[in-house]
């Protein structure tokens, strides 16, 4: 006999996001890696899950999400989007995005099937999709720019395309994809009848005036998207692990039957909390913007006065650069100098690939306070040599 683990999961380290901050404790360094704020969410949010927690019932409360949180979720969706969503049929709360994007892939992946990833992907779609005996299919984005282009996409699609799995505004790149681009994608989608995954979860997280438009709003979409948010990112609370899947009926479905058995519920506190969240009033939301938005031009002026060449940041938590005219070293290499010795932790960008990557990209999270950023910055002066 012999114990023989999942070969899927086996071949798997640990996420680089978990590395990256266990070596910025470890060098004592200035975490720009991880992408969560360095500041708790609205006081009144906390507030009410406090409460909750002490006066409501902490048992297990309905399998899809309490009624309250499913009809904010449905009003939350009418007020920004203008979409009529059933809070009874057409949402699922689940224990974070995570959950939510396991949950939709298992959902609708089988052997034999294809799923198109789009390049950088993050980390957690990877795994899982080739975990239900699907073969991934890749479709590399290219930087400066990172557009999705239609012939790229459209050389991937076969009779076996079951899903796509699409994330804007894009964690690791910072894209938050065009219109043009998402109706091409929409059209493609619904020539080619397959199912997309939409991880928004930085839904509310668009800077420079730009607004997020859900996929499942464009033309053959509500029958075929999956749109799934975070709260974690919506009220800066990333350790809550309330996610939130809208979609058609019969999708949501299948989800709720992944979704029983792999977490059932999620706390309830929690989920209170987030219903009253959604329902703050517009200057929060446009607060939350103004506030990321002057983060990343900090840390992208700083940064760019040493020498990195900042891409573009259209959406996220996150800003990356390009370090060519400072190292020539592959992005794990020079990531790892820069939390050891410079005391900066950074994500490199390679493992969000498969295969080659000839880029030197490394990211940074933006989602902190100023005396932490800029004290990152100043670091990273005295290690490249500046005053
Ligand atoms: N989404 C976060 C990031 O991109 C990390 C979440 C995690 O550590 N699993 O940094």
């Amino acid at each position: 006999m012999s114990i023989t683990p999942n070969a899927t999961f086996a071949a798997l380290g640990t996420t680089v996001f978990t590395v990256m901050s266990a070596l910025a404790s470890e060098h004592g360094a200035v975490n720009l890696g991880q992408g969560f704020p360095d500041t708790d969410g609205p006081e009144d949010v906390r507030a009410v899950a406090a409460r909750a927690l002490m006066e409501h019932s902490n048992q297990y409360p309905p399998m899809r999400g309490l009624p309250a949180l499913r009809q904010a979720v449905a009003d939350h969706e009418a007020r920004f989007y203008g979409l009529a969503v059933d809070p009874d049929r057409q949402v699922l709360v689940t224990s974070g995005a995570t959950e939510a994007l396991t949950a939709s892939l298992m959902a609708f992946l089988s052997p034999g099937d294809e799923a198109i990833l789009i390049e950088p992907a993050y980390d957690s779609y990877l795994p899982i999709i080739r975990n239900t005996g699907a073969t991934p299919r890749f479709l590399r984005l290219d930087p400066p720019h990172w557009r999705l282009e239609e012939d790229r996409l459209a050389a991937l699609i076969t009779d076996k395309t079951r899903l796509l799995v699409l994330n804007t505004p894009h964690n690791p790149v910072g894209r938050v994809f065009s219109d043009e681009e998402l109706a091409m994608l929409a059209r493609l989608a619904a020539t080619h009848d397959f199912l997309v995954v939409s991880d928004e979860v930085y839904e509310h997280l668009v800077f420079d005036g730009r607004r997020h438009r859900p996929l499942i709003t464009f033309p053959g979409m509500a029958e075929r998207t999956l749109k799934i948010a975070s709260a974690g990112k919506t009220f800066s609370l990333t350790g809550w692990k309330v996610g939130m899947v809208t979609g058609a009926p019969a999708l949501i479905d299948q989800v709720a039957k992944v979704h029983q058995f792999l977490t059932f519920t999620t706390p309830p506190n929690l989920q209170a909390a987030v219903a009253y969240g959604l329902g703050k009033d517009d200057s929060y939301y446009a607060g939350l913007v103004a506030d990321m938005q002057a983060r990343r031009d900090r840390l992208a002026a700083g940064l760019a006065a040493l020498g990195f060449d900042v891409l573009p940041t259209e959406g996220t938590y996150f800003l990356t650069c390009d370090y060519s005219r400072l190292s020539g070293e592959d992005d794990v290499t020079f990531a790892r100098r820069l939390v050891a010795e410079a005391g900066v932790a950074t994500i490199p960008l390679s493992p969000f690939v498969e295969g080659d990557w000839p880029h030197r990209l490394i990211r940074f999270c933006f989602a902190k306070q100023d005396v932490v950023l800029d004290e990152g910055v100043a670091r990273l002066r005295r290690y490249f040599g500046g005053a």
